[in-house]
């Protein structure tokens, strides 16, 4: 096997080519035709299984063929600039959602995607400056996400696709009430409109109930 149009986007199978990867891990495999069927999916995948990839090739794939949604107008030349991305990604460290970007950023080449990457402890006045240049794909740690829908530069309303990586992790953390929240600001205004992939290395209790909380008959997957 390798990646193939359909039902990858044609432009996403070249930047993947680009990167070299030959044949999708299993994960990849696996997610691709979920999401692509309008399913959402626990998977249960560790790092190294390729399981960026397998959350980043069908959402942007996804995402190219969708193209860009409507945002609302400006409501006047002094209102602060409000970016309204398609795509959360959630991550619980700077360096995940480092990496996480720098992925999507190869993978988006050429397209009309615009990711951004936003976490704690660091300046966040520059992360809004970029975050002003636009963002069609959000990769961000919980609480830096917070901070910034407080301040009103990012709004939810058009979250198409939602990702919670390494979810076992961002509990561990003690980022459940953030998540919570932030979940609840990607089902205004309507909760039909999203599609949630969840990866976790483990599958306990706390993770079980925040699956059936977030997803909707949702695909388990476990590699
Ligand atoms: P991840 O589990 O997503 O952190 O990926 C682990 C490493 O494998 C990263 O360095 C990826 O760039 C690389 N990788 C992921 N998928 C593939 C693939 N299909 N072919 C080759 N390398 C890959």
């Amino acid at each position: 096997t390798s990646f193939t149009a359909p039902p990858l986007d044609p432009l996403l199978v070249e930047n993947v080519t680009l990167s070299r990867f030959i044949k999708p891990t299993p994960v990849q495999k696996y997610s691709v035709p979920i999401v692509a069927g309008g399913r959402d999916l626990m998977a249960c995948a560790q790092t190294g299984s390729g399981k960026t990839g397998g959350f980043l090739f069908p959402v942007l794939s996804e995402s190219y063929m969708n193209g860009p949604a409507e945002v609302p107008a400006s409501t006047g030349a002094f209102s602060s600039h409000k970016v309204y991305p398609t795509a959360l990604v959630m991550a619980p460290t700077r360096e995940l959602v480092s990496q996480i970007f720098d992925e999507a950023k190869k993978f988006s080449y050429r397209s009309w995607v615009r990711p951004a990457v936003v976490y704690g402890g660091a300046d966040i006045g520059s992360q809004i400056r970029n975050l002003d240049k636009g963002c069609d794909l959000l990769v961000a740690t919980p609480g830096r996400l917070k901070d910034l829908l407080e301040r009103g530069r990012v709004s939810l309303a058009n979250i198409k696709y939602l990702v919670l990586d390494e979810a076992d992790r961002m509990l561990d953390m003690g980022f459940e009430p953030q998540i919570r929240h932030i979940v609840q600001e990607c089902d205004m205004p309507d909760v039909e409109n999203r599609q949630t992939l969840m990866f976790s290395a483990t599958f306990p209790r706390d993770i079980q109930l925040l699956a059936r909380d977030f997803l909707r008959e949702y695909i388990f997957l476990s590699v």
